[in-house]
């Protein structure tokens, strides 16, 4: 029976041109969000309102599924739309609204009406009674309660007429595309895919970068982190997504430099190329999915080690979270099933069985000299061979 969607959005921080900017990504992101939904729909924007029109065919659960993925959004609420036809046909259609979409017993409502149409004949207060007394005329076992009532009946009167009373939770955030733009280090595991999750539900675009080690990490290994970037796409919009082989310096670095360092070189190389790709791409930051202490080289004085090579900001939106936080969100986001899937990432296979946990920067930085003779040639390369795949 609903062919409307009504769009709520918060409405902090978007005053004056602002505004315009916020309303025109959410209306992008809504587009975007329901590009591969059944049906046809139209997005569009009225009075300080945004609309999603549905034709007959669509699916309400998978419109609602997909609409509560667009951050920016904080109700989703859907409405029957009619015209304005006298207050006695008003009437009529409020209690077939109620018919339709209630099990009418003796609920307890409330009706709320905005009129934002100066012109309509009668004051907001003055149509909520007078719908109210309908409402009671016509299902006599129903109780007004003006303070927690059941069913809480929005009527807003504009150029046509909007009834509702259901206002779905949205994700809340920023849409995508208000706050620039980051390059996220997406690897196959649990934390990185939340980090990008949590940084674009503040309206930040993302890129990604993953470090592919072949042979020693799977060509299925990489589908993974395609098959994650996928699902965080559907919440941030298109990810465009550079696989860089890691494998010959990370063999390198292997041979070259003390085991125990391994990891912390190799992490410092990884931010040094994707910072590389995050200039290319117009990125104002990096972000990781480290959280303090959660391994060796998440250690206060690893974090450091790997940050000194880097110019850019970089953005850890999990580093306070401990790993059941980052879990539950995992699940909810729905990166969690395929996080978990067994392949092997290219860490894992190069890790020392004691790594340093408190690195001493010019101890590293001395090892990483032992590399001067081919690295520069070597991270080159890697970015020369780069693959990058625009998933959505
Ligand atoms: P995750 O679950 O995100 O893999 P993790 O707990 O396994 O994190 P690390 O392997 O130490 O932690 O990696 C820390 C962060 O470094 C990751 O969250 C990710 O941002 C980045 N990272 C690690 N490995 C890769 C990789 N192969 N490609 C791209 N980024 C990576
Ligand atoms: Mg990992």
């Amino acid at each position: 029976m609903f062919k409307t969607f009504l769009i709520k959005y918060g409405e902090i921080g978007i005053k004056g041109k602002n505004r315009h900017l916020f309303e025109d990504a959410l209306v992008k992101q809504i587009r975007y969000a329901l590009k591969d939904a059944e049906g046809e729909f139209f997005v569009y924007r009225n009075q300080g309102r945004i609309y999603v029109d549905c034709n007959s065919l669509y699916d309400y659960d998978e419109v609602v599924e997909k609409l509560q993925k667009v951050f920016g959004i904080v109700g989703i609420c859907p409405v029957v739309t009619t015209e304005d036809k006298g207050l006695e046909a008003l009437g009529t259609d409020v209690i077939d609204f109620l018919k339709n979409v209630y099990d009418i017993r003796d609920q307890s409502f409330k009706v709320m009406t905005r009129r934002a149409r100066k012109d309509y004949p009668m004051e907001s207060m003055e149509i909520s009674a007078y719908l109210g007394e309908r409402i009671l005329q016509a299902f006599p076992d129903m109780k007004v309660d003006v303070h927690h009532p059941e069913i809480m009946l929005h009527v807003e009167i504009r150029e046509k007429i909007y009834i509702y009373s259901k206002i779905i939770p949205g994700p809340g955030g920023m849409p995508v595309g208000t706050n620039g733009k980051a390059m996220l280090l997406l690897s196959g595991g649990i934390d990185s895919p939340v980090a990008g999750y949590m940084i674009c539900k503040r309206g930040v675009k993302l890129d990604a970068t993953y470090f592919h080690a072949p042979p020693y990490t799977s060509e299925r290994a990489k589908e993974k982190v395609v098959d994650l970037a996928r699902i965080v796409a559907q919440y941030a919009g298109p990810i465009n997504l550079h696989v860089v082989n890691f494998t010959d310096i990370q063999l390198y670095i292997y041979d070259q430099c003390p085991h125990d360092e391994l990891t912390i070189i190799m992490r410092r190389y990884m931010m040094k190329i994707a910072e590389h790709f995050a200039r290319q791409d117009g990125d104002l930051a990096l972000v990781t999915g480290e959280s303090i202490g959660q391994v060796a080289s998440q250690t206060m004085q690893s974090l450091a080690a790997t940050n000194e090579v880097c110019t850019m900001p970089v953005f850890r939106p999990l580093i306070g979270f401990d790993k059941q936080e980052i879990v539950d969100v995992s699940e909810k986001i729905g990166t969690y099933e395929t996080s978990i899937l067994p392949y092997e990432d290219c860490c894992t296979i190069f890790v020392a069985k004691h790594p340093v946990t408190k690195p001493n920067l010019n101890v590293i930085k001395r090892s990483e000299q032992k590399l001067n003779e081919k690295i520069d040639e070597l991270v080159r390369t890697a970015i020369e061979t780069t693959e990058t795949i625009l998933v959505e």
